[in-house]
């Protein structure tokens, strides 16, 4: 086995009476695409946001690269090099793209209230050129001085994925990548991912599209009712009776 990147640890969360997670455990390799899938209502966006630090468990432990990840707070969480893409996209709609990415690479590296002119200035040309960069690769070079909000909803989704890609985070997260897209943005963010995964950074990614899943993962991990029925390779998790059952008797 690889070194373990992210390790989940009997992971409860509860709302109320509802067992959202319960002893979940999950091993991530380093440098793999490891997917979450799983009906509606299955746990997957609680199970990301107990790992980002949004939703602190009730029980259980998240370790990072070696690090307790359990009880930070989402933005130490972000600092140590984890990043995420949520469902619905969180950009900046009166800036434009080339502003979009830009933007998170200062707030990492400076921080965001003692960020001081000098600093921005000497490293604006450089983050400039890395953002142009990124753009490129996710397909939106043509309009970087675009305003964000006219985007499309795919688009958008890119232009977040951008302004993760910009914090070079060794652990990704995402949560339904390519929710709400066309077959054929879907195909062009499946192109992305896979480029991204030629330079080796880890993914979490939840979703419940197959066509996603088998084309990009290495292993999966099946979540039904705040519980992991299942783990394997997409082909092995394909196969497994209970996982059937599960996308059968749940609507998703
Ligand atoms: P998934 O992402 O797999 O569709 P979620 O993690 O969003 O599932 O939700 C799991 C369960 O927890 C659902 O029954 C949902 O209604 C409930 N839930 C999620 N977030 C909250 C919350 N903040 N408060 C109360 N219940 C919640
Ligand atoms: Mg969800």
């Amino acid at each position: 086995m690889n070194d373990l990147v992210l390790h989940l640890d009997n992971i409860q969360k509860n709302f109320g009476g509802l067992k959202a997670l319960s002893d979940v455990n999950l091993q991530v390799e380093e440098g793999t695409t490891h997917a979450i899938i799983g009906p509606n209502g299955a746990g997957k966006s609680t199970l990301l946001n107990v790992c980002i630090g949004r939703l602190k468990p009730d029980a259980g432990h998240v370790t990072f690269d070696g690090q307790e990840l359990t009880g930070r707070k989402p933005h130490e969480i972000a600092q140590m090099g984890v990043a995420r893409v949520f469902q619905t996209p969180e950009i900046f709609p009166e800036m434009s793209l080339l502003e979009n990415v830009m933007l998170p690479a200062f707030s990492k590296r400076d921080g965001a209230f003692n960020m001081n002119a000098h600093k921005l200035l000497s490293r604006q040309s450089e983050i400039r050129a890395e953002a142009e960069h990124i753009l490129e690769d996710v397909g939106l070079q043509e309009q970087i001085t675009q305003e964000a909000g006219s985007l499309s909803r795919g688009d958008k989704r890119r232009l977040e994925l951008g302004m993760c890609l910009i914090l070079r985070p060794r652990l990704l997260l995402l949560d339904e990548p390519t929710a709400g897209m066309s077959r054929h943005d879907t195909n062009r963010t499946i192109d992305l991912l896979k480029k991204i995964k030629s330079r080796g950074m880890t993914k979490v990614i939840i979703e419940h599209d197959m066509h996603v899943v088998f084309s990009l993962a290495d292993k999966v991990s099946v979540l039904a009712r705040g519980q992991i029925i299942a783990g394997g390779t997409p082909e092995e998790v394909r196969e497994d009776p209970k996982v059937k059952e599960a996308y059968l008797g749940g609507a998703h």
